[in-house]
C-alpha cells in the first residue's frame, strides 16, 4: 500500500491521509482502503489474508517457465487468448470456442506480439513501443555506453534487446503473463511503485543483475502507467541506486507535459526532443490519424544530452544547444535555446522575452502572451472561458492524469 492524501475542497488545508494499492488505482481491482488514523479490525485483517493466500499461484514462475518450454517444444502449440496460457496441440479441442494464436520457440521469444496488450484497467494498460522507437532507443543506450538494461514496465524494449544480443537485459514488470516466456533469470513480476519483487527467486535475480560489474554499465529504462506517483517512482530508483552500488543511468517515458512533475521528482533527469511512438496508441504516433504535431511522449534521461542521438533528418543536432532536436524545432537566439516543448511551432515575443506558441498573441492589457480570445484584464472580468492552458491531447479513458497539470502563466 502507498500513503495517500484525500485534498480538501480548497485544496489549502492538508487533507485526511489514507493507505490504497501502489499497483491499481482501480478500486474496483484492489479495494483496500484505510485510513491513517484507524485500525484494521481483526475480521478485515483475516479477510484480506485469505484473500491473499487464494490468490498465491498454484505453480512457481519455475515450474510454469519449464512447462511452457515442454509445450513450445511439443510442436503445435497454441496461445489461448481467454485462459491467458500456453496449451499444447493435445488440448487444443478444450479451447476450440477461444480466439487461439499459433505458438512456437520462435514467436515465444517475442511474448508482446504474441499476447493481448493489457488495456482493460487504468493500472496496467500496455502501450508497446514501435519498431521504430525500439531501434532509436536502443541506439541511444549504445551510445552511452550501457551494457545491461533493468527493464520496468517495458516487455518490449526488453524482447528486443534480448534478440539482437548486444545488451543484457532483466524485465521487472507487473504482468504475470510473462512468467511463461521468460524464466526467473530475465523477469519478475515486480510493482514499480513500492518496489516490490513478488518471488525470493526474481529477487535473486535482480540483486545479481543490478550489482554486476560492481554497477558499472547499468541502465534502468522506464515506461510506467500513464497517471503514475512520480514520488514513489523517484523512492524507486534512489532504492535502485543504493542496491546496485554505483549510479545507473536513466531513462524515463512520459508525455512533455509532465516535465515540471519529471524535474521536481527526478531533478537528474531532463526532457529530450525524442518523440515516443506507439504501435497500439493511434494518437501517440506519426502515423496517419495521429496527432498533427507527432506523439506528445518524450524520452526524459540522465545520461549527457549530447549522448541522446536521434536519427537524421527527422533529428538534427543544434549545435549551440548542444543536444539533439526535432527537425522542426527551430533555435532560439534570444532564448538561446530550441524552445518548442510540444512540438508546434515557436517564436520569440520581444516584451515577454520568451518564445511562445505562434497561436498566441501579444496582449498589452495583460501584459503577456495569450490566444486571441483569452478573458483579458482589459475587458469586464468575470467570464470564464479557458485561458491560455496548452491543449492537452485527449488520452483514452481511464488515463486521465490524477492532478492536471499546472498551468503556466508566464
Ligand atoms: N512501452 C513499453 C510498455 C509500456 S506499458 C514497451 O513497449 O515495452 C506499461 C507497462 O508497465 C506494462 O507492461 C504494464 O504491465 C507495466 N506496469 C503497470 N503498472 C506497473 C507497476 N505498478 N509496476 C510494474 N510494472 C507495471
Ligand atoms: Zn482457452
Ligand atoms: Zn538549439
Ligand atoms: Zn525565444
Ligand atoms: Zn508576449
Amino acid at each position: 500500500m502507498l500513503l495517500f492524501e484525500k485534498a480538501d475542497d480548497c485544496g489549502s488545508k492538508a487533507g485526511r491521509q489514507f493507505y490504497a494499492c501502489a499497483a491499481c488505482r482501480d478500486r474496483k481491482q484492489c479495494a483496500f482502503f484505510l485510513w491513517r488514523d484507524e485500525r484494521l479490525p481483526a475480521e478485515k485483517v483475516r479477510q484480506w489474508r485469505q484473500r491473499a493466500a487464494g490468490e498465491s499461484r498454484a505453480a512457481s514462475h519455475r515450474q510454469r517457465y519449464d512447462r511452457a518450454r515442454t509445450i513450445l517444444s511439443g510442436g503445435g502449440a497454441q496461445y489461448c487468448l481467454t485462459c491467458t496460457a500456453l496449451v499444447p496441440a493435445s488440448a487444443a479441442a478444450e479451447h476450440r470456442s477461444h480466439p487461439t494464436r499459433p505458438a512456437d520457440t520462435e514467436s515465444a521469444r517475442r511474448p508482446t506480439q504474441l499476447l493481448r496488450p493489457r488495456a482493460c484497467n487504468k493500472s496496467s494498460a500496455q502501450y508497446l513501443f514501435s519498431p521504430d522507437t525500439v531501434t532509436v532507443l536502443d541506439g541511444v543506450l549504445g551510445a552511452a555506453g550501457v551494457r545491461r538494461v533493468l527493464c520496468c514496465g517495458t516487455p518490449r524494449l526488453h524482447e528486443h534487446l534480448l534478440s539482437a544480443g548486444q545488451r543484457d537485459s532483466l524485465l521487472l514488470d507487473l504482468d504475470e503473463r510473462f512468467e511463461e516466456f521468460w524464466p526467473p533469470e530475465t523477469f519478475s513480476v515486480y510493482n514499480m511503485f513500492n518496489h516490490h519483487l513478488i518471488s525470493e527467486e526474481g529477487h535473486r535475480a535482480y540483486r545479481e543483475f543490478v550489482q554486476r560489474d560492481g554497477g558499472r554499465g547499468l541502465a534502468v529504462f522506464v515506461d510506467p502507467p500513464f497517471g503514475a506517483r512520480l514520488e514513489a517512482l523517484a523512492l524507486t530508483l534512489r532504492t535502485i541506486a543504493d542496491e546496485c552500488g554505483s549510479q545507473p543511468a536513466v531513462f524515463l517515458v512520459l508525455p512533455y507535459f509532465n516535465e515540471p512533475d519529471v524535474l521536481r521528482n527526478l531533478p537528474g533527469l531532463h526532457m529530450t526532443d525524442f518523440r515516443v511512438e506507439y504501435d497500439n496508441h493511434n494518437k501517440y504516433t506519426s502515423a496517419a490519424g495521429g496527432r498533427k504535431f507527432g506523439s506528445p511522449v518524450r524520452l526524459f534521461a540522465s545520461v549527457a544530452p549530447q549522448l541522446v542521438t536521434l536519427p537524421e533528418p527527422t533529428y538534427r543536432l543544434c549545435a549551440p544547444c548542444g543536444r539533439w532536436v526535432h527537425a522542426d524545432n527551430r533555435h532560439c537566439d534570444r532564448c538561446r535555446s530550441c524552445t518548442s516543448k510540444d512540438g508546434r511551432p515557436y517564436r520569440h515575443c520581444a516584451p515577454c522575452g520568451r518564445c511562445v506558441k505562434v497561436t498566441w498573441q501579444h496582449c498589452a492589457a495583460c501584459d503577456r502572451c495569450a490566444l486571441p480570445d483569452h478573458p483579458c484584464a482589459g475587458q469586464d472580468r468575470g467570464v470564464n472561458r479557458a485561458v491560455s492552458a496548452p491543449t492537452q491531447p485527449k488520452r483514452p479513458a481511464g488515463h486521465q492524469p490524477k492532478k492536471k497539470p499546472k498551468r503556466r502563466r508566464k
